[in-house]
């Protein structure tokens, strides 16, 4: 009798087990929309215990919130790469990418290369679903909030902008992918605002974009001829200051995707990100300063430069 109630007390165990095994590989392979930061870092854990030799944490700071701005680091090769999602809160969407492109590299680091991936950078809008970011009893737009040739909103009121500043000068960060929803596009600098939207690189800024979008089939360009003109945004920011190779995606359809559209993100944005750091240039780009002429975005719209429509529309 005792010898019994034994075997039975094994064997649920080892049901038990499996079945918290299969849900946790189900977490990764489903990618089930977190609701929270919390959910997030919880799945990073995951990731950090499948493949303890090909992930690990890292603290990118403390964020106005009081929490850690926390990512994976993932490979160990020579060229530092980056991923960071949700500089706007609401955009929940780009936060799932962001985690099944992490799945997908711990499973299989990029050759030569550590991928840093920040799933939430902007944590206190992200548990509230908004897209600014507070600090000190004000709220700021974390896109917007970084030194620019045509200016900025900030430049680093935020904690959040600061520290990823910080990191991709200590790291060298050679190429980055920002993540955003939506439009769906795939875009390059210059989106700031100015006609001089040329860089010496948009053979390889186009490449880049090309690469990136097989599967997607998302709308390639520059950035400011394809979304909008913004200043004081993150990706004209590296790519003018240090010249890194600096990649905007605005995913998908929709603010607000569901569980199948969350999917689908993943399902055809992971080989393009893939494809896109694989064929990146080894080293940041030496000839990165603007000079262009800046001005101001109504008369860009009232010029035909950009879309009229656009130059209010501060949702992407
Ligand atoms: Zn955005």
């Amino acid at each position: 009798m005792i010898r019994r109630t034994y075997l039975i007390g094994l064997l649920s165990l080892a049901l038990l087990v499996t079945g918290l095994d299969g849900v946790a590989h189900a977490a990764i392979e489903v990618n089930s929309i977190s609701r929270n930061y919390d959910e997030v870092q919880a799945y990073m854990a995951d990731l950090v215990a499948k493949y303890p030799l090909n992930a690990q944490f890292f603290d990118l700071g403390l964020s106005d919130s009081g929490a850690v701005i926390r990512g994976l680091k993932i490979g160990s090769g020579s060229v530092k790469n980056l991923v960071v999602a949700t500089h706007h809160g609401n955009e929940y969407g780009s936060t799932e990418v962001a985690k099944g492109f992490a799945a997908s590299l711990a499973a299989d680091p990029m050759q030569d290369q550590t991928v840093f991936v920040i799933p939430v950078l902007n944590i206190g809008g992200y548990n509230k679903r908004m897209r600014r970011e507070s600090a000190r009893g004000q709220s700021f737009d974390p896109n917007r909030n970084y030194p620019g040739p045509c200016g900025t909103e900030g430049p680093f009121t935020l904690k959040s902008t600061g520290a990823l500043a910080q990191f991709i000068d200590v790291q060298g960060i050679v190429s980055s992918a920002t993540l955003h929803t939506y439009f769906p596009a795939v875009v390059y600098p210059w989106g700031l605002s100015s006609r001089d939207l040329s860089t010496p690189y948009d053979d390889i800024f186009k490449m880049l974009a090309e690469v990136a979008t097989v599967e997607s089939r998302y709308q390639t360009g520059n950035s400011t001829e394809v979304v909008y003109a913004a200043d004081g945004t993150y990706e004209d920011y590296a790519y003018w200051k240090y010249g890194v190779w600096s990649m905007l995606f605005e995913l998908g359809y929709s603010h607000s995707p569901t569980q199948s559209q969350v999917d689908e993100m993943v399902r055809v944005n992971v080989p393009g990100l893939r494809r896109m750091f694989a064929q990146a240039p080894r080293e940041r780009a030496e000839n990165h300063a603007f000079a262009g002429r800046c001005i101001n975005k109504a008369a860009m719209a009232a010029s035909g430069v950009i879309d009229p429509r656009y130059v209010d529309r501060h949702d992407e």
